[in-house]
Order: C-alpha cells, then structure tokens, then sequence
C-alpha cells in the first residue's frame, strides 16, 4: 500500500479528447495550466465521514492540498435514475440516505450552497438524451461523507450529476469526456463509488477476498495502462467481475473520471485498501 507517496503515473495517449465544441465554449479565458485535477473516490462505509480513520485522514490531506475549487460536481454511486440528472437547487438539503448507524452521523451537517449557473451548463455539455434539471434530490452521502472531511468549512458550491441506469457502462465513460470542459473551470469533478463493493459479501474484518483483490488490481493495471476499454467491458472479465461488481452503481463513477482523463496526464493512487473483504477504497486523481 502507498497511501502518503503518490505513484505518479503517465496516462498513455488517446484519453481525454476534449470536443471541439466545448473547447470554443468553455476554455477560451482559462490557461490549462489552471486545469482542476479529478478524483475518483472509493467511499465505503458512511462512517468513513466522522470516524478519524486512515480514509478520513487522506481526505482531509486532499482538501489541504488540493487547488480551491470554484464548484464541486460529484456523481455519487447513490443516485440511480432513469435518464440523467443535475441538481440545479440554489440550496441542496442533505441526505441520510442509510440505516443503522450511529446519532453522530445523523447529526452531521453540509450546509454548501447549490451551483444552479454550472448545472445549466453541465446539462448542455451533456449529448443525446436531454438532462433533467432536479430540484428535490440534494446532496447523498455518496457526496456529503467525502466533502465533510475534505472541505469541512461547507463554503463551496456543491451539485451532483445522477446515474443513468439505464445506459450501459461504454455512456457513463462518454459522459465523463463530454465533461471534460468543467475541469478549465475550476470545477472540480469527483467520481464517488468502489471499484469492489459487495455488502452481501462483506465482513467486519481488514482481510480481503481472493477475488476481491483481484478485481481490484486488474483495475490498477488497466488504469495504469490507459487501458480503458477492459474497464468498460468489466463484465467480460468473469466470475471475479460478478463478485466485485454484483451491481453497478458503485463502479459506474469511476468511468466517469477515466473520460476526464486528459493525455499524458498523472495519475496518483491513495486509499488503496480493501476492507470489510470486498469494499476497495482504491481512489485516484488525475491531474
Ligand atoms: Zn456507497
């Protein structure tokens, strides 16, 4: 594991294409050097927000070192629809969207404004199937566990992008690289899930499944690889993909930030753990 050394790794060509359309709109005043970096952000367990644990701690760590972002756009493996959406209140509530857990979490607060302005852009730069603005979701713990340690002072506006669930995996990947453009905004995309993530399977123990690490290293070295369609095509790699992904919502987020993934653009790792056997907290940044 390598949670405070950053392995820096070259992205291999042929990733990131930024369109020419949103080029000419969007890139115009922004040098590139001001590009944003994009997370994937594997977020277990809810508790992962208040407990002072090693996850906890990373993501404070980022929010200290991180460029300030203008916005944050998260798109949380907690909100599932059917069609896309965009969170477009000026005032997103907070979901508590478990059961089970301690008071203190449920006495957790994120009181960051919407961004309204960027979510009517974001739904543009989205192809096809028209984007839906939403005015009642909010902000889940998808998005809300991560940002309360890494941006506690809840003072950045917050929107979320949802889940088509009914595209298949090869769109979410097309969706992140249609959003490439935020990225010269000062937004910051963060992609929140788990490469692996089977409750059924789960266990109160730091041991991992055989399989789970295995599914888990070959996104590593596809990632590493720039090697993306294999991750797109994560059914075909077997009964290991059937375990770690049982279903899609948690890995699903992760394509997304692979489509933002500029040519030889750097890669660090953190959190590279799995925990409870079969959640990985695997998470990246790119840029
Ligand atoms: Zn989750």
């Amino acid at each position: 594991m390598n949670r405070r050394g950053f392995i820096q790794q070259s992205a291999l060509a042929g990733l990131g294409v930024i369109t020419a359309s949103t080029m000419i709109d969007l890139n115009a005043e922004i040098e590139p050097a001001q590009r944003m970096p994009a997370l994937f952000i594997g977020h277990g367990s809810p508790m992962n927000a208040i407990e002072q644990n090693v996850f906890h701690q990373e993501w404070q760590r980022l929010g200290r070192e991180l460029p300030h972002p203008k916005a944050i756009l998260c798109i949380s493996a907690h909100w599932m629809t059917p069609g896309t959406r965009v969170t477009a209140m000026d005032i997103p509530k907070i979901i508590y969207d478990f059961y089970g857990f301690p008071e203190a979490l449920y006495d957790a607060k994120y009181p960051a404004p919407g961004a309204p302005q960027l979510a009517e852009q974001t739904a543009g730069l989205v192809k096809g199937n028209a984007v839906t603005r939403d005015f009642d979701w909010g902000l889940d713990h998808g998005t809300w566990s991560v940002l309360l340690p890494m941006f506690p002072k809840a003072n950045i506006p917050v929107y979320q992008l949802s889940l088509d669930m009914n595209a298949p995996p090869a769109r979410h990947y097309e969706i992140g690289k249609e959003l490439s453009a935020l990225r010269n905004q000062g937004v910051l995309v963060i992609g929140s899930g788990n490469m692996v993530h089977n409750l059924g399977r789960m266990q109160w123990t730091d041991a991992a499944y055989d399989w789970a690490r295995e599914f888990d290293e070959r996104c590593r070295m596809h990632i590493e690889a720039g090697d993306v369609q294999p991750l797109i095509d994560y059914h075909k790699m077997g009964s290991i993909a059937s375990l770690a992904v049982p279903t899609a919502e948690h890995y699903l987020p992760l394509l997304y930030i692979l489509g933002l993934r500029e040519k030889s653009e750097s890669l660090c790792w953190f959190n590279e753990q799995v925990t409870m056997g079969s959640i990985s907290m695997r998470s990246l940044m790119l840029g």
